[in-house]
């Protein structure tokens, strides 16, 4: 009986870990690291940032596009 609920509590934080679901499309979100580059106005030097996204069917036509 333990070991049934230590291994339901795992699975529980495993899909939690996971990542979330889109509450649109029920999707679970994507992390992807986006890098955009741009050009600071002051520097001649081209600077880098990058983002995390999460990526559902709800934007992924927006961000891979
Ligand atoms: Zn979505």
């Amino acid at each position: 009986m333990a070991k049934q609920q230590s291994f339901a509590d795992k699975a529980a934080k495993a899909a939690m870990m996971r990542g979330s679901k889109c509450p649109k499309c029920g999707e679970v979100f994507q992390p992807i690291l986006m890098v955009s580059s741009e050009k600071s106005p002051n520097k001649a030097a081209w600077k880098f940032s990058e983002r995390r996204v999460q990526v559902c069917k709800c934007n992924e036509k927006q961000i891979y596009a």
